[in-house]
C-alpha cells in the first residue's frame, strides 16, 4: 500500500481530507502529540490513541542519543519499542540540535555537536538524517535542514534558506525509493514573502510527498506568524499534505488551519499538562489556583475524557499540589482529549462548510471565560 493524501472538502483556504499510510489514516487537518523520547510523556500509547490521535511525533535528536537509532531498530523498530502501531512522523533532528546540543559546529557538510546527555560527539548530515529516520521505522520522514531563530537579518535568513534548499536535494537522494513511506521538504525563508517562494519552488522542483512550513513558532508572535500563514501554505502544492511545525496554542491551530494548514505538532497540551495548566473551550485553567480546592465541579463538564468525567477540580487541584503523578497524567490526557476534539469540530466544520461559524463560536465562548468561582 502506497502514501497518499485525498482531500475531501475545502471551505475558504481552510482543507479537509485524508492522509493513507500502511499503518492506518490520518484524519486532516490533524494534530500530532510529541512523543520525544519514545513516549508521550505521562500517558499510555493506548490511552493516546483514545483522545483521537491518528498519528504521533518522534524526535530523532533525542533517539538518536538514548537509546540509539541502531539500538531500536535491533528491537524491532520505533512501532514496536514504544508500543504504537499507527503511523509516527519523525522531525529530521536539525532544529533540536541548534535548540539543545553543546559546540555546534554548522558547515556545508551538516552539524557536529556533543551530546546534551553526556557529552559525546555526534554528526548530522542529511545523509545520517535519513539513515536514522530509517531505522526508527518512520512513516513520514522530515528533509533535514537548518533553521534561523527569529529575528534573524534576511541575509542570514537568505543563506539559510539555500542551504536548506541543498540539504533537501541530498536528502530526496539519500531517502531512496521506499513504498509506503514518505518523504517530506521543509520550506525556509523566515518573514520573508519572497524568500519563502524561492524555497517553495526549490522544493517542488525536488519533489516531495508533503510539504512542512518551518521556521514559525521561533519567536516571531502569533500576528507575525499568522501574515505569514496568509500566504505560505498558498505557494506550497496544493495536491500534498501541507504541515506547520511545532504549533501552538489552540488559537494558533484554529488560525493555521483557517489559512490551509494540514498537520500540526506540539508540547504544548502534554507540557501543559504536567504543570497543572488545562486547555478548554472557555480557555486556559491553572489548577494549581487555591479558588478549585473546594470545587466539586469537574473542569470542564462538557469534555468526556476521564479527568472531567470522573474527578473534581478539587481533586485535580489537590494531587497537584501534593505532586502526586496523576495529576499529570490527568491533566495531560485531558489537554490531548481537548485539541483532539478541536481537531475533529473544524474537520466537520470545514466538511459542513461553515468554518466561520467555528471560528466564531470558539472565540465567543473563550471570550467568556472559565466559570466563575463557587
Ligand atoms: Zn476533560
Amino acid at each position: 500500500m502506497k502514501f497518499g493524501f485525498t482531500l475531501s472538502a475545502t471551505d475558504g483556504a481552510a482543507r479537509t481530507g485524508t492522509i493513507s499510510t500502511p499503518r492506518g489514516d490520518i484524519r486532516t487537518p490533524a494534530f500530532m502529540p510529541v512523543g520525544t523520547a519514545a513516549t508521550v510523556k505521562a500517558m499510555m500509547p493506548e490511552s493516546v490513541r483514545e483522545t483521537g490521535a491518528d498519528i504521533l511525533l518522534g524526535n530523532t535528536y533525542h533517539l538518536m542519543l538514548r537509546p540509539g537509532a541502531e539500538r531500536i531498530d535491533r528491537l524491532g523498530g520505533l512501532h514496536r519499542f514504544m508500543n504504537w502501531d499507527r503511523p509516527i512522523l519523525t522531525d529530521s533532528g536539525g532544529f533540536q540540535v541548534m535548540s539543545l546540543a553543546d559546540l555546534r559546529k554548522l558547515t556545508e557538510t551538516g552539524v557536529t555537536f556533543r551530546s546534551h546527555v553526556d557529552g559525546s560527539k555526534h554528526e548530522l548530515t542529511p545523509e545520517r538524517s535519513m539513515e536514522i529516520q530509517r531505522l526508527l521505522g518512520s512513516d513520514i520522514v522530515m528533509a533535514f535542514d537548518e533553521c534561523p531563530a527569529l529575528p534573524a537579518d534576511r541575509k542570514r535568513i537568505e543563506e539559510s534558506m539555500r542551504l536548506s534548499m541543498r540539504w533537501a536535494e541530498r536528502s530526496r537522494a539519500a531517502f531512496g525509493d521506499r513504498p509506503g513511506h514518505a518523504l517530506f521538504g521543509i520550506q525556509q525563508g523566515g518573514l520573508e514573502q519572497d524568500l519563502r517562494e524561492e524555497s517553495a519552488e526549490a522544493l517542488a522542483a525536488i519533489g516531495f510527498e508533503g510539504y512542512a512550513i518551518g521556521g514559525l513558532a521561533v519567536g516571531e508572535g502569533q500576528e507575525a506568524m499568522f501574515a505569514c500563514l496568509d500566504y505560505a501554505p498558498g505557494q506550497l502544492p496544493i495536491d500534498k499534505p501541507r504541515y506547520l511545525m511545532g504549533v501552538g496554542k489552540p488559537d494558533d491551530l484554529v488560525g493555521a488551519v483557517k489559512r490551509g494548514v494540514d498537520m500540526m505538532d506540539c508540547v504544548l497540551p502534554s507540557r501543559s499538562g504536567r504543570t497543572g495548566q488545562a486547555w478548554t473551550r472557555r480557555g486556559q485553567v491553572n489548577l494549581k489556583n487555591a479558588r478549585h480546592a473546594d470545587d466539586p465541579r469537574p473542569l470542564d463538564e462538557d469534555c468526556t475524557c476521564p479527568a472531567c468525567r470522573n474527578y473534581s477540580r478539587a481533586y485535580l487541584h489537590h494531587v497537584m499540589r501534593a505532586g502526586e503523578m496523576i495529576s499529570g497524567m490527568l491533566l495531560t490526557w485531558h489537554n490531548l482529549h481537548y485539541y483532539q476534539e478541536l481537531m475533529a469540530g473544524m474537520r466537520s466544520a470545514i466538511a459542513a462548510g461553515d468554518f466561520a461559524g467555528f471560528e466564531a463560536a470558539f472565540h465567543a465562548k473563550r471570550a467568556e471565560g472559565d466559570i466563575e468561582p463557587l
